[in-house]
């Protein structure tokens, strides 16, 4: 845990007590803080004062004894209306911060030399900073990954001189985060998303651009036009600005071929992005090509599962939306596709430029009859109900194709909630299934 100490001797309020900001309570309290806790929800409230957390309801506190509120990313800053208790911090001139604020105040007084590695974007983050964490360790760096990622930035090791960081924000960290002053700032991608909470993609684009804005040096994709825009207006302002596509090949001597963990353009953009900050940071070149054929990649996101005989077995559980499908779509040519659960507005029409290498669709959950209607005619499929029907008929079938290198794929492009809690447990029913399959090799 790193203790946080520039509020030693104040009293701080702290509201949204799930995961990280419960953490941050007891971060604060290890570093000499008083703190105040409070949650809308009774259970959270109780689980904080049972670990010993002082609570009380701060919609009847005295505001004008707070030095701060410690907000959780996950309560409304500004849209789609500011919660309460953000009412009640503004009116009383209270500052409004995050986890990740305090974690860069604490870095800035222990080792503000300390490599800090921070990453943002529609979509990639999470692969970016686990391929950029693997990177670092590979090249021999004492590394610490969280944030978003899952792991509560506070809960990592406290910052050292030698120690690096590697942490995924997402907006709503980064609108907590007024000094997030990375060594290296990664900007992946802005595309329409979380627009109930910004309001709109313009409000969107400019905080994830604060993350970029501070850094020493900026990593940005420039694949899209709110990135170009803000790799201009960096490049204007002359601070070091590293753009790279996906479109683009990597600097010489990398390579992703063969890279099962990084199949498709938009790992490029990962990998790209990746490897421009740890290259930043001093890595040889060596390192990170060894770093890369090694990188196992993150379960459900195209994790490679397994081979029998000449299928091999991928779980995409995490693509629960036709645009992330289509990114799984484009990699194989001979596929054999399970997908369905709860539906999404637009369903798979989207796909339909990529049905040509779907040999046979395997549907299960609520989406079946809907995307029954949209395959038919165009790529034979069976309406399986549940996932365990669904891999024994697709293993039948992909191990009786002639293709080389059939694939199983679970991409469902549905949220899980009709037949599973989220997609992680989603996915790992599916690993259960494929690896119980007799003679299955697994991969890794
Ligand atoms: P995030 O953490 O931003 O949600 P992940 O790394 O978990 O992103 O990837 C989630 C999904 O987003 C992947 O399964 C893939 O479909 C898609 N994806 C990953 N990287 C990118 C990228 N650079 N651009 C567009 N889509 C991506």
């Amino acid at each position: 845990m790193i203790p946080i100490t520039s509020f030693a001797g104040k009293t701080v309020a702290v509201f949204g007590l799930g995961g990280s900001g419960l953490v941050s309570c007891e971060a604060l309290i290890a570093g000499g803080a008083r703190v105040v806790a409070c949650d809308d929800n009774a259970q959270s409230l109780q689980a904080a004062a049972a670990k010993g957390v002082p609570t009380a309801n701060l919609k009847s506190a005295d505001w004008s004894g707070f030095d701060a509120l410690v907000l959780a990313p996950g309560v409304p800053l500004t849209h789609p209306k500011p919660h309460w208790v953000v009412d009640l911090a503004q009116r009383s001139g209270t500052e409004i911060i995050g986890d990740i604020e305090l974690f860069c105040r604490e870095r800035r007084k222990l080792a503000p030399d300390a490599p800090f590695v921070a990453i943002t974007g529609t979509n990639g983050k999470s692969t970016t900073t686990a391929l950029t964490a693997h990177l670092l360790k590979a090249g021999g760096f004492d590394v610490q990954m969280g944030g978003n990622i899952g792991t509560a930035i506070l809960s990592l090791a406290p910052p050292a001189p030698s120690r690096a960081y590697v942490v995924e924000c997402s907006s709503y960290q980064i609108d907590l985060a007024p000094t997030l002053d990375a060594s290296v700032g990664i900007l992946l991608n802005v595309t329409e998303d979380h627009l109930d909470r910004h309001g709109t993609i313009e409000h969107y684009a400019a905080v994830k651009e604060r993350l970029v804005a501070q850094a020493a040096t900026a990593v940005i994709a420039t694949d899209d036009d709110f990135t170009r825009a803000i790799a201009d207006r960096r490049e204007r302002a002359k601070k070091p600005t590293i753009r790279v596509s996906e479109t683009d090949a990597l600097p010489r001597g990398f390579d992703l071929s063969g890279i099962g963990s990084l199949r498709g353009s938009h790992n490029r953009q990962n990998a790209a992005a990746a490897i421009a900050a740890v290259q930043t940071l001093g890595m040889t070149d060596d390192a990170i090509s060894k770093g890369l054929r090694s990188f196992p990649g993150l379960a459900h996101r195209m994790e490679q599962l397994g081979r029998l005989g000449r299928v091999l077995y991928v779980n995409d559980s995490k693509a629960t939306n036709a645009d992330s499908v289509a990114k799984a779509l484009v990699c194989f040519p001979d596929i054999f596709w399970i997908l369905g659960g709860k539906p999404k507005t637009g369903g798979i029409e989207s796909l339909r430029e990529f049905f040509p290498r779907v040999r046979k669709a395997y549907l299960i959950g609520e989406a079946s009859d809907e995307f029954a209607r949209t395959l038919d005619g165009a790529v034979p499929y069976a309406r399986c109900g549940t996932l365990d029907n669904a891999v024994a008929q697709a293993a039948r079938d992909a191990a009786a194709s002639p293709a080389p290198e059939p694939v199983v794929l679970l991409s469902p492009a549905c949220a899980s909630f009709d037949q599973y809690r989220n997609f992680e447990i989603r996915g790992d029913a599916f690993r259960k299934l494929v690896l119980a399959l007799p003679g299955m090799k697994p991969v890794g």
